[in-house]
Parts: C-alpha cells; structure tokens; sequence
C-alpha cells in the first residue's frame, strides 16, 4: 500500500513563499496557493534573483525587467499582489548570512505562519540534480524562519525597526523528492497553468512547443504523479518542516 500525504495544514492567515527565481512557483505550487487564495489566506512572493540568467537569448539587462513584469503578472492569476525582489544574482546566489538576513528581514515584514520555499535537496526526483540557486535559497529559508525570531542573530534588524517574529509553524518545502504533505490541485488548476503561460518570454526560450500545449503537460504529469498518495485526487505536494 503507498502511504499517504496528508493535507496542508490549514489553520494559518499568511503565508510568504520564498524562492530563487521567477517561474519557480509557477511549476506546481501556484496551484495550492490558488486554493488558499481563494479561501481568503494572504499569500506574498519574495524572489532571490529577477532571474536575469533564464533566457539564453535574452540578456540579463534586457531579462531582468522582463521576468519582474511576467513574474508580478502570473502572480496576479493566483490572487497575489505582493510580490518582492532581493536582487541576489542569479545562477550564483551564494547561501550564507546574507542571504539568510534578508529572507528574515522579509519574515519579519510580513509575519508569516507558514513559509513556502522550494526544493533545497540535491535532486529533483531520485535523479535529476538541482541547481545551486535553488538548494541555496531554500536551505536559507528552511534557516532564515527561525532566525527571524531571533533579536541577536541579526541586531541591526531590529534597528531597522523589524522586530523579531517568532510565529512561523511551518516551512513547507515544494518539489521535494521527500514529500509529506499536499494540497488537493483540483480547483486551482487552471490558474495553475494560466500562472505559469505568464512566463511566455522564458516559456518561448526554452520550447518550440505551443506554450499552453507545454504548459498542461507539464503540470499534468507533475500534479498527477502523487495523485496514488492522495486518494487520487491531483496534489501539490510539500515536504513540510513544522517548528
Ligand atoms: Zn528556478
């Protein structure tokens, strides 16, 4: 028998996700946050980079701009209007105190219960290697979520007048290879994948397929690979660390 992933906890008012780059929310957990949107939760994005790497054809100075507009805007389709920049760069955003201070300074702006980031493990799956961007952002904020409620990890925070916040319960960790819980992608999936055709720009550098017909499968195949574990319902699935 496969064991099963048992629901997101639901008892929480604002969540933050925190990832490396634009799009990185779009390939699966856009879905759950379309759910908790819709059940009147706050949800706010912070991105490490403005993912200037992403498009071979495009350069940085060019895709920076780009990415925020496609980013804010596939946001949006989800019912998310806050969304941050940190301007680490992208393709060598380094894990270290500063990268764990400015996720905790974000933590503490926005006082979240539950933070979202995603995958910090070495592989996607059993076999696919992750890349380092992402293994160093959601490792800093798998850190960063207890920092943020520490005064004298980084006193100069405080000074900055963000008090500490010690009210995160859980970090939930998307596309992990180790999944233990999941949100039913059932009625935010439309959304899901109108949230990920707003990246059509990065979409069009890394396919010649139709975008839609790219994006469906995509989040098909992904949604639908635990549905076994989840009662077959499609899921979105989240490693989650409580605190
Ligand atoms: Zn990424």
């Amino acid at each position: 028998m496969t064991e099963q992933l048992a629901p997101m906890p639901e008892d929480w008012q604002r969540a933050l996700a925190v990832v490396a780059h634009p799009d990185d929310l779009e390939y699966g957990a856009a879905a759950a946050i379309a759910a908790w949107t819709d059940a009147g939760k706050e949800v706010a994005y912070l991105l490490a980079t403005r993912g200037e790497a992403g498009i071979d054809g495009i350069s940085p100075a060019e895709a920076a701009p780009l990415r925020e507009r496609e980013q804010i805007a596939s946001a949006a389709v989800v019912g998310v209007t806050t969304v941050e920049f940190l301007d680490h760069r992208d393709g060598v955003i380094e894990y270290g105190p500063a990268l764990r201070r400015d996720i905790a300074a974000a933590i503490r702006r926005h006082r979240p219960e539950l933070v979202v980031t995603l995958n910090h493990r070495d592989t996607f799956g059993d076999t696919f290697w992750n890349t380092p961007d992402h293994k160093a952002v959601g490792r800093a904020t798998l850190d960063a979520a207890a920092d943020a409620g520490n005064r004298w990890i980084f006193p100069e925070l405080v000074e900055q007048g963000l008090q500490p916040w010690d009210g995160v319960r859980w970090v939930a960790v998307a596309a992990s290879p180790r999944p233990t819980h999941a949100v039913d992608a059932t009625a935010g999936y439309e959304r899901a994948v109108r949230s990920l055709l707003e990246h059509r720009a990065y979409i069009e550098g890394l396919t010649d397929e139709d975008p839609e017909t790219y994006a469906r499968s995509f989040l098909d195949e992904m949604l639908s690979a635990n549905a076994a574990s989840f009662g077959g319902r499609p899921a979105v699935t989240f490693e989650v660390f409580p605190r």
